[in-house]
């Protein structure tokens, strides 16, 4: 077998680019890389496998096998030891293929004839696309300077396959980001919407992988790198007296972008014909092939930083980027891997519906979709792989799943699923001006969360008799400074302005955990959900809250005002905000402001410790609003922002219906109004299993109003009760299955 030299490689990487460059069809073009290949290197057979479906590998073209063989030979991932190479992303190396771990024997191939073997993952950026395989009849191991040039060769392949070339007329395999796909996921807002794809970061396309100037990609990559490490410094300067986790990821990236073994390997692609972006790329792929393997949490982050990293060098390398200048298709729809509520809010209104890659139902930019109505879909896998900027794309928030490049069938089904949904909308409004009415004569109130000006109007449209939950944090997450107080008190009062003297309960500033102030330092905690947030952070450094205090009362102006203080643990915390309360109370008498005509001052119940605090702190609170996202998230110990673990615990589970029942009594003893602002009440069948509990006031967004309502409206809380009662003492875990055969019958 011929050695592959770096020259040699770069003739291969040539004739490869002659051959790319005809007029031929895409099958043609894959026959004449199989046989160019298995020329160059030397071997009797050189094949492509590539993906037909998600896990089916077929034999798309060779040079060397039986030829009947190919577009009929298929197997599955992990199958063979092509389906291995797959499988793990790994070269398979053998000197004895028939006898090497895995082997299938496939007759209608001949390819046992030939004892050496030598599988080379096709992918890009993570994502799988086939293998490249060679194989001999002498029996020997192949160099490692073939397998060096072949993982070359089978970047180009990738980066090929990507471009299209083997597609049209003719085609080795069905196009890549042209063929419609269904992608499941998560609903996390319903809805449903059609429109186009935006994507949050878009990707970098690389046009050119081979290269026929060495010198002058080396001198390309040289001088990226260069202004990739000056930008790191810099950043690295800014952030010296910053965050320690910040500091550490930047040092990271210091360290790869001044890495030896990083720069060597590019610079070895690159002598082997490849472009200065095609051997980022391909050291990118890797990295991320690793990444998958990787189990240990640290070395997984480190490898993310380098990916992030060589994003960055693609960009100087290719221009292209975030600034590409593109703008906004009609209808966006946003594709992101995950999205921050600070970074969802300045997209805004103007979206039509977001899909996230990874994403979570409870996070607090599911939260602010549902504040803004769009439909959103969670956890879409290979979302961001798949979609190209300006692709049509249907987002079904009912069902959880999407619809990329949908064809006419699915695009008219689902074209008649959205008139449906309006008309739903439609009917509700007829139910907008009723009570929410038991059958047994129970009147449960419906009020509605809020945190937007855009919220204000749907304070009329949605029947909501006030808001129970105003989430004032948000004002703050969509500025990039801190707000003023002037500022605040204009908002405040617009907001009681719009609720014509309907209750509004402003809950203080509530950050921390995922809610980052743009322009805070972020802190340094191991666990931010169970860390410094909230109102331990009003009360630590209580500037804040006193200025949002005084701009609450003068925004009321001698109107009513209601406070709630989140994340109250125990009492002493709640006595202390209201010690703040009476101090900017006595200042803004002192300075002659209009004192609110009336003061409630509340507290949110969101973790366990205060459903068991003493009997006097249910006397002293003027009322209770319980917080279910995060009290769920606490009672089971199941992070609100994991799907993973977030899904295993149902709200109907009786532990969390009998403490909430249990908070009802203590609530019902001393006389203290209780609400729920938790997403669960926005929920129909959860609405009416908490209204069977005891709850007589549900804070939900303005959209749900309607469903929550019309299903209150049909049941008997007595009868439903019963079924729950019963369910629970059966011991069933969760009281669902009965409660659904329960409404199923009225
Ligand atoms: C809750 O935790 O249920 C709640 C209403 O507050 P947030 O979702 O904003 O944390
Ligand atoms: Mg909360």
């Amino acid at each position: 077998m011929v050695e592959s030299t770096e020259s040699e490689s770069r003739k291969l990487l040539g004739r490869l680019r002659e051959a790319m460059a005809g007029e031929n069809p895409g099958q043609a073009r894959l026959d004449k890389i199989t046989h160019l290949i298995a020329d160059s290197i030397g071997t009797e057979v050189c094949s492509v496998y590539l993906f037909r479906d998600d896990d089916t590998l077929e034999l798309c073209a060779t040079e060397g096998l039986n030829v009947e063989s190919v577009h009929q030979t298929r197997m599955r991932v992990g199958e063979g030891l092509v389906g291995r190479v797959a499988k793990f992303g790994k070269v398979v190396n053998t000197p004895d293929a028939p006898n090497a771990k895995g082997f299938r024997y496939m007759p209608e191939t001949g390819e046992e004839r030939f004892s050496s073997f030598l599988g080379i993952p096709i992918q890009r950026l993570g994502e799988m696309l086939g293998v490249l395989v060679v194989q001999s009849k002498e029996a020997r191991e192949f160099s490692a300077d073939a397998v060096y040039a072949l993982e070359v060769v089978a970047m180009v392949i990738a980066e090929m396959t990507e471009l299209g070339a083997f597609v049209g007329e003719g085609a080795a395999l069905s196009p890549l980001h042209q063929q419609p796909v269904l992608l499941p996921g998560t609903a996390a807002q319903e809805g449903a919407a059609e429109g186009h794809v935006w994507l949050h970061e878009p990707r970098v396309v690389v046009t050119n992988p081979i290269a026929d100037d060495p010198e002058r990609e080396l001198v390309r990559l040289n001088e990226a790198v260069e202004q990739l490490r000056v930008g790191v410094d810099k950043m690295l300067e800014i952030s010296q007296n910053g965050d320690k986790e910040q500091l550490q990821v930047l040092e990271a990236y210091r360290m790869f972008a001044n890495s030896k073994g990083w720069m060597r390997r590019m610079e070895e692609d690159i002598s082997r014909g490849l472009s200065a972006e095609a051997a980022v790329e391909k050291e990118q792929s890797q990295a991320r092939a690793r990444m998958s393997q990787v189990q240990d949490s640290y070395l997984r982050e480190r490898l993310s930083d380098l990916d992030d990293l060589s994003n960055r060098l693609l960009r100087i390398l290719t221009g292209q980027g975030a600034e590409t200048g593109a703008e906004l298709p009609d209808d966006p729809i946003l594709v992101a891997r995950n999205i921050g509520p600070a970074e969802l809010l300045e997209y805004g209104r103007n979206l039509k519906g977001i899909i996230l890659e990874e994403g979570s139902v409870g996070s607090h930019a599911a939260i602010v979709a549902r504040a803004l109505a769009i439909p959103l879909v969670v956890n879409t896998k290979r979302i961001t792989n798949e979609a190209l900027n300006g692709d049509h794309i249907m987002v079904d928030g009912e069902q959880g799943v999407v619809h990329l490049r949908p064809d006419d069938s699915v695009v008219s089904a689902f074209r008649d699923k959205i008139a449906m949904l309006a008309q739903a909308q439609e009917r509700y409004v007829s139910i907008r001006d009723k009570p929410a009415v038991t059958l047994d004569g129970q009147k449960i109130d419906l009020v509605m969360n809020a945190g937007l000006m855009a919220d204000l109007p749907s304070l009329e449209g949605s029947g909501a008799e006030g808001v129970g939950l105003f989430r004032t944090e948000l004002q703050f997450l969509v500025r990039n400074q801190m707000p003023k107080r002037q500022e605040l008190v204009e908002l405040y009062k617009r907001v009681l302005d719009a609720a014509h003297g309907k209750r509004v309960v402003f809950r203080t500033l509530d950050i921390g955990s995922d809610k980052v102030l743009p322009y805070m330092k972020p802190n340094d905690e191991p666990n931010p959900a169970l860390g410094w947030r909230a109102i331990r952070v009003g009360l630590d450094k209580p500037g804040v809250m006193r200025m949002q205090l005084q701009a609450l009362m003068r925004a009321a102006n001698g109107r009513p005002l209601t406070v709630m203080f989140p994340f109250v643990a125990q009492a002493e915390e709640f006595r202390a905000a209201r010690e703040e309360v009476n101090k900017t109370l006595e200042r803004e008498r002192i300075l002659g402001h209009v004192l609110p005509e009336t003061l409630e001052i509340g507290a949110m119940l969101e973790t366990p410790s205060l459903a068991f605090a003493p009997q006097k702190f249910f006397d002293e609170v003027d009322f209770l609003s319980i917080g279910g996202n995060d009290l769920k998230q606490f009672f089971f110990a199941a992070d609100r922002e994991n799907e993973r673990v977030r899904k295993r615990y149902d709200t109907l589970n009786v532990s969390f219906l009998s403490f909430i029942e249990q908070i009802v009594g203590r609530c019902e003893t001393s006389g203290t109004p209780l609400s729920f602002c938790g997403e669960d009440a926005g929920r129909p069948i959860e609405a009416a299993c908490l209204a069977a509990m005891g709850m007589r006031t549900l804070s939900m967004r303005p959209a749900s109003i309607g469903p929550v309502k019309s299903l209150l409206t049909r049941i008997d809380l007595n009868d439903l009760r019963s079924v729950i009662s019963e369910s629970r003492n059966q011991g069933d875990q969760s009281v669902r299955t009965a409660v659904m055969r329960y409404l199923r019958e009225i």
